[in-house]
């Protein structure tokens, strides 16, 4: 029996990428804002619909340039425990402190209600994610930040493709920020962006992902998150698939709705305004123990679905507070996404469903 895992990237038939490289070769540049580069910034942003659409060498480091560019240095950031690690960790590596707001137990978003009990004098920041790409509530969180005067950074790594009122998820907050990952939705190798609508900000954006420094004249202090052409040509060849990618996850990811056991709490996607991106499969079970029993069936069928996200960020051994997220924690400790991928068979999903179903 072949190994199923959570995901498999994309790869585009190797032909179109020779083609690109061949380019490469041709105008014999390799990384500082070259011309796929250019030409890959401009089909993506036309293709979100999106304006200063900075592409950078991963999604961790685009939140870390986010939050360097709105001077985001010091002070309190509130953000959510359920999510990757990379969401803290930006925080905490720009000598920030995170403080966690827990979720909503029925899309796993911050729960926007309980907000404004975290904001204190030292609070600069809010970084919510758009977790498995199910939207925060965007509108809610805006004007929370307005009253407060504080910025709102998106980790909108699960975005790529979800519309919201009919416009990209990435075009929400002071800057959001993408991953394109290997694993991820939409890939360029290693990648990710930086969306950010104010043009001072984005001007900032383009100073500190290339160092600060324009020539000899030095503004700010900046850092290196710039992609290379390798990955852009990556980027430009699985554009043009994204489109036929998404309506092949819907068909996975319908088809597990369809076969899995009523008693698994899966993701409602009932919210007409939003065009989701079906890049998870999240089931929540009734406890740890009947999490380990149900991993232990598939991984015995050589199925191997991911404890995302676990554990609750705010658990996270090297962290100074000890703060509680209950809802956090409980979702963390008995949720997995099962396996969703362009090439994953009907079949397939029907042996996974079966297991799971079973194993109740
Ligand atoms: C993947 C991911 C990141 C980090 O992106 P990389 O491109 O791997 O650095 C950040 N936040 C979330 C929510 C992610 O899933």
């Amino acid at each position: 029996m072949d190994r199923i895992n959570v995901t498999k990237s994309f790869l585009p038939p190797m032909a179109e990428y020779q083609a690109y490289l061949a380019r490469i070769w041709d105008a014999d540049q390799l990384t500082n804002q070259g011309p796929l580069l250019q030409e890959f910034e401009t089909k993506t942003s036309n293709y979100l619909g999106l304006d200063n659409f900075h592409f950078v060498s991963n999604g961790t480091i685009a939140l870390q340039v986010a939050l360097q560019a709105l001077d985001i240095t010091e002070g309190e950031v509130i953000t959510t425990p359920f999510s990757y690690v990379a969401t803290t960790s930006t925080i905490l590596w720009q000598r920030c402190d995170p403080v966690f707001v827990d979720i909503n137990p029925d899309n796993f978003c911050m729960d926007v209600t309980k907000i404004e009990a975290a904001i204190t004098e030292k609070t600069r920041a809010i970084m919510p994610v758009h977790v498995f790409g199910f939207p925060c509530e965007v509108e809610k969180i805006e004007a929370i930040a307005k009253k407060h005067g504080l910025k709102v950074i998106y980790d909108a790594a699960h975005a790529f493709g979800v519309k919201y009122h009919g416009k990209s998820l990435l075009d929400y907050g002071d800057i959001s920020t993408c991953s394109f990952h290997a694993t991820k939705l939409f890939h360029t190798i290693e990648g990710g962006c930086i969306v950010a609508p104010d043009d001072a900000v984005s001007d900032k954006v383009e100073l500190i992902k290339r160092f600060g420094h324009n020539g000899d004249e030095h503004f700010m202090l900046g850092i290196n998150a710039k992609a290379s052409e390798f990955q852009a040509a990556m980027g430009l060849c699985n554009l043009k698939y994204i489109d036929g990618n998404i309506a092949k996850r819907k068909v996975i990811f319908e088809k597990y709705s369809q076969l899995l056991n009523a008693s698994f709490q899966k993701l409602a996607l009932n919210d007409p305004n939003v065009d989701y991106n079906y890049m998870y499969y999240p089931v929540v079970l009734k406890d740890e123990p009947t999490l380990l029993k149900v991993v232990a069936a598939l991984n015995e069928q050589n199925i191997f679905p991911r404890r995302y996200f676990y554990p609750s960020l705010n658990k996270l051994p090297y962290l100074d507070s000890n703060q509680s997220c209950p809802v956090s924690e409980s979702i963390s400790s008995r949720i997995i996404c099962l396996p969703l991928y362009v090439g994953l068979e009907l079949e397939q999903v029907e042996r996974i469903a079966n297991v799971m179903n079973n194993s109740l």
